[in-house]
């Protein structure tokens, strides 16, 4: 009998070390199945894994699909019985995040994604965490590797692992289902009934990896095993290769957050769409 999602995720983290007693744990939660079934797994165990654990939200304001996700990690977290936190992005821009990518002239799945990553960040640090759980997957790296290998930037690549350690100016990131596939998370939800969004993202088909993950069904249904070994093997194949001649990132001189010149790209994005750089709302505790 093959072992269950969340005999394999806890194996990650116990093997990896992924947390380590005394963990404070903000857990990104979207709405969706896989940051979800993060979080359940997470506070499910974590008297015993000796953390403490909440969520954060980010209410991206897309109408009504992120009215159904705030609705749904408020369930969750109630669930759960952990704080929830969320971070509104309008009230932070003055405006909704696609109206802030139209203006850039840049996809709305770009400027979400470097938002994102932003937040959870920034804001894991301000909030006193030193941990941020994601919700990625296996079929989110396959995505993730062939989109930088058609666009010539190998070096992300190199630094794809299910554990990156915190830095100066950074909290550890942890991805729990680095190892499990998509198709798993879904059944995996359904049978524990985790509370999960029936609402897609309505950019979603426009994100440069969807098509791509796609694609890697038919593979995956083929040849069983085949985005574990591709990844694996990416893996092996990077592994110590453009670490050394990257600088050492500096602290952006309006929010500290990491940047390789002396503004980090939000305070850049901030900068040009009129908003004041280095200005963050915290977000408010809802459940
Ligand atoms: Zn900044």
């Amino acid at each position: 009998m093959a072992k269950s999602v969340e005999e394999r995720v806890l194996g990650l983290i116990r093997g990896e070390h992924l947390v380590r007693r005394g963990d404070k744990v903000l857990v990104s939660v979207s709405g969706g199945k896989d940051s979800a079934v993060v979080a359940w797994i997470l506070a499910k165990h974590a008297e015993e894994l000796g953390i403490d654990i909440a969520l954060l939200h980010m209410d991206q304001g897309i109408g009504e699909y992120s009215q159904t996700a705030l609705k749904t990690v408020k369930t969750l977290a109630e669930t759960l019985e952990v704080p929830l936190y969320v971070h509104n992005w309008e009230k932070e821009w003055g405006k909704a995040f696609h109206a802030v990518a139209k203006r850039l002239h840049r996809a709305p799945c770009s400027v979400c994604g470097v938002l994102k990553r932003y937040y959870q960040n920034i804001l894991a640090k301000r909030m006193g965490y030193n941990v941020v759980a994601t919700g990625h997957n296996l079929d989110d790296s396959v995505g993730f590797i062939i989109n930088n290998l058609i666009n010539g930037q190998v070096e992300y690549i190199s630094k794809l692992a299910a554990v990156l350690p915190e830095t100066k100016l950074t909290v550890r990131k942890i991805k729990p289902l680095f190892w499990i596939q998509e198709h798993e998370i879904r059944r995996f939800a359904r049978e524990r009934e985790i509370p999960v969004a029936d609402k897609n993202c309505p950019f979603q088909k426009l994100a440069p990896t969807y098509k791509i993950r796609r694609a890697f069904d038919d593979v995956e249904a083929a040849r069983p095993g085949t985005r574990r070994a591709f990844v694996r093997n990416v893996m092996k194949l990077v592994s110590g290769a453009n670490h050394d001649e990257r600088t050492e990132p500096r602290a952006c001189k309006y929010c500290g957050a990491p940047t390789n010149g002396d503004v980090c790209a939000v305070c850049r994005m901030k900068l040009r769409v009129g908003v004041e750089p280095g200005k963050i709302i915290m977000p408010e505790r809802v459940v």
